[in-house]
């Protein structure tokens, strides 16, 4: 583990086209939980399983179910960024880092002080009315009981990818660009199961590719420095 930490600081150091590329284990350490440790959503008991309850055709047909699940599992207003987070942001005002690309909704990294943020998924704190396009804020989905409405009486909607809806097209290339043309490729706190986002670990050309994560995942093999732990330990380690 030493050898691998002073190879994965040694590479930061020597780098100025550094990209990071993650998901929900980033941010277990600020007490959200991910979706596939056996501490996580999935293994919990609902009466659906999670990506049926947030998927689009499941909140057009039970908006009121969506909504007690969405707000009570998925919405942690009082979260802070970790050391993950922290450390990330540091890089990026090192003039190391190029850009975090998250799958994550909670806004952690813009809240560590990240400015070129990637969200895959869209974020938790936009929200917008389905009729006449208002913004809201998060307190606005967090404060009334049952589905949000404007003022206008539409449902209030998060900025937020659900299963079936697809991703934002010029986020997409926009991470594309800056994967394909990083340097160094950290890859952390991420299953890497939930597509089209796992996949752009492909676009990758490099030979520094980093792993992080808790458990095993498809690319550990593929990697060239796999890092076992957890992530916010790690870079805040290694990460000055
Ligand atoms: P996932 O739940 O499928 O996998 C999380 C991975 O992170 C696992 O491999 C686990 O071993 C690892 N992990 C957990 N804690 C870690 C830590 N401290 N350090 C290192 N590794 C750690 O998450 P995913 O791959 O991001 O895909 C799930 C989907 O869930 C994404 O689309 C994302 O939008 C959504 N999600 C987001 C949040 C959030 O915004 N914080 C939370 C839960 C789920």
């Amino acid at each position: 583990m030493e050898k691998e930490l002073e190879q994965l600081k040694r590479w930061i150091s020597e780098s100025s086209n550094i990209v990071f590329f993650g998901g929900a284990g980033v941010s277990t350490e600020s007490g959200i939980p991910d979706f596939r440790s056996v501490d996580g959503l999935y293994n919990m008991q609902y009466d659906y399983p999670p990506e049926t309850i947030i998927s689009h055709s499941f909140y057009q047909r039970n908006p009121e179910e969506f909504y007690r699940f969405y707000k009570n599992k998925m919405l942690f207003p009082d979260a802070k960024p970790n050391a993950a987070h922290l450390a990330l942001s540091r890089l990026e005002r090192q003039g190391k880092l190029k850009a975090v690309i998250t799958q994550n909704i909670d806004g952690l990294h813009q809240a560590a002080g990240s400015r070129e943020v990637m969200e895959l998924h869209g974020s938790v704190h936009r929200n917008y009315c389905t009729r006449c396009r208002q913004a809201y804020d998060l307190e606005a989905i967090m404060k009334p009981d049952g589905v949000p409405r404007c003022i206008c009486g539409g449902i209030i909607k998060p900025d937020v990818v659900l299963y079936e809806e697809g991703l934002d097209q010029a986020t997409l290339q926009k991470s594309v660009r800056y994967i394909s043309q990083a340097e160094v490729l950290i890859v952390g706190g991420t299953s890497l199961t939930v597509y089209p986002a796992a996949g752009l670990v492909d676009y990758y050309r490099g030979t520094k590719l980093v792993l992080i994560n808790r458990d095993v995942t498809a690319i550990d093999s593929r990697a060239n420095l796999v890092i076992s732990g957890k992530i916010g330990e790690i870079l805040g380690q290694i990460v000055d």
